[in-house]
């Protein structure tokens, strides 16, 4: 299962099934990953590179993004 989440200039995608929880995304952008709520990912409260930066230290390969066509 992949889930998808886009601020208009690139998707977040998410695979729920690799993420081991680290808490990586929650710790360096608090403002758009939010594990309680639904849905758990506001890609519009950050830009653009913040958003590519933090998922490149997504240790699992849980997260990861395509440019939005
Ligand atoms: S950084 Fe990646 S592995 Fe860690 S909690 Fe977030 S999505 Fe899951």
């Amino acid at each position: 299962m992949t889930k998808e989440y886009s601020n208009g200039e690139i998707t977040i995608l998410w695979k729920p099934e690799l993420c081991i929880h680290s808490g990586n995304c929650v710790r360096l952008l608090p403002q758009v990953y939010h594990p309680k709520e639904h849905p758990w990912v506001s890609p519009q409260n950050a830009s653009t590179a913040e958003l590519i930066h933090q998922i490149n230290h997504c240790p699992s390969g849980a997260l990861s993004y395509r440019e939005t066509e």
